[in-house]
């Protein structure tokens, strides 16, 4: 098997079946589109020969494939779902040479990437890669991922190559909040570690991510006409005004990167009796973290005396952790990115990720899972290409640690 080939047409299999998902539904899967790929990836691990096969009511598919030698039982993770960022969810993937000069993506519309603007292509010149016509996300994040796995799989299969227990999981609704991996347990995917492919550029390698969580301020005032307010109305709106200026104006996403935390006001509801506040929070430290939570605790007490008349409540919730709270750079799973790479001559990024990715639900819950590249670039966005050298390298990454988890 050609496989490279293999490698694209599977992908562009995979990007023809829409499933973004959908932030506004609460339900999981959010959307059918994901279930319809979920659906078709089952088939391809049944016809693959996988045991334990299991797609649930939440559209989670968990697959073994049982190992032919004695080696660690790893397990490969990827998303069912593209973001939706208001571009249309069909995708036309079309793939061109890159030139030197500006990539037209679309004719009839007049859609071009600027070189410009996009100065990473000049690392592609003369390479075929794969792109959007302009009109939606190309959603290698994570059909690349999706494509990458079953290739590997049908790869070691068709070769009678050595491997431990592999374990695949597909999950769907990591864009709206790792809603997925969320439920996937421990039980149902018993690996000792685990991997996504869910970053971009050749290369990448992430093994921290924020510790992240939602707070919820409730403030009900007292209202009162007007013409008799004084010294009765008591204003939430005001109220939650006053409680955002307790909070250091510099510690915001506008005003940090690399590995600060932040706070971030994201929403604000008020009518003249009621306002809800959302707010997120951010660090990667685990200790700074939990400061961070205290602080809005203690901020809400200083609220509460400054203002005896209303009545305020904290809601908080952790949404996802660090994955190096679980694991470090000398651990097995997180060194044997390093040693793959090394081994295929591929220079490592290391990125603290200002995000989450699905191993930020899965590491707290026991199964540490590490992430690297699919050598694509410009995730949720119509200018995402994946270079077709940085792909097939990301899937010599994944036959590597396969190779690797058992001793070769
Ligand atoms: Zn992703």
């Amino acid at each position: 098997m050609d496989l490279e080939q293999r490698l694209v047409d599977n992908f562009i299999r995979y990007v023809k079946t829409p499933s973004q998902s959908d932030a506004s539904v609460k339900t999981v899967p959010s959307t059918q589109g994901q279930m319809d790929m979920a659906l078709i990836l089952k088939k391809e691990l049944e016809d693959l020969g996988f045991e334990n096969i299991v797609l649930d009511e939440h559209a989670i598919l968990t697959a073994v494939l049982k190992g032919n030698c004695e080696g660690d039982t790893i397990g490969f993770v990827s998303h069912l779902d593209t973001v939706d960022v208001s571009l249309s969810p069909e995708v036309k993937p079309q793939i061109l040479k890159f030139t030197g000069e500006d990539v037209l993506l679309n004719k009839d519309l007049d859609i071009k990437i600027s070189v410009a603007q996009h100065p990473e292509l000049n690392h592609y010149k003369d390479m075929d890669i794969i792109f959007t016509d302009g009109t939606s996300v190309l959603g290698a994040d994570n059909k690349a991922a999706m494509a990458n796995i079953m290739t590997a799989f049908e790869y070691i299969i068709k070769n009678n190559l050595p491997h431990g227990d592999l374990h695949v999981a597909f999950v769907p609704d990591e864009e709206t909040g790792l809603k997925g991996s969320k439920l996937l347990t421990r039980e149902r995917f018993n690996v000792d570690y685990a991997y996504t492919i869910d970053s971009c550029r050749l290369g990448e390698i992430v093994y921290e991510t924020f510790n992240a969580g939602a707070a919820s301020l409730k403030i009900k005032g007292v209202s009162a006409h007007p013409m008799s307010a004084k010294g009765v109305l008591v204003n939430p709106l005001l109220v939650a005004h006053d409680f955002m200026n307790m909070f250091d104006r510099e510690q915001t996403p506008e005003f940090t990167d690399k590995k600060d935390g932040y706070w971030w006001f994201v929403g604000c509801k008020s009518d003249p009796l009621y306002c809800t506040l959302d707010m997120h929070i951010r660090d990667f430290d685990k200790d700074n973290y939990k400061r961070r939570k205290d602080y809005i605790k203690e901020c809400v007490q200083t609220l509460k005396l400054m203002h005896p008349k209303a009545q305020i409540e904290l809601e908080m919730e952790d949404i996802y952790a660090n994955i190096a709270n679980n694991v470090s750079k000398d651990d097995k799973p997180v060194a044997m990115l390093y040693e793959a790479a090394d081994d295929l001559g591929i220079k490592p990024i290391t990125i603290a990720m200002r995000g989450g990715t699905d191993g930020s639900a899965l590491s707290p819950a026991g199964i540490v899972t590490p992430n690297y590249f699919t050598g694509a670039h410009n995730f949720h966005s119509y200018c995402e290409f994946l270079p077709i050298p940085s792909f097939v390298k990301s899937l010599k990454m994944t036959l590597r640690l396969i190779e690797k988890a058992c001793g070769r």
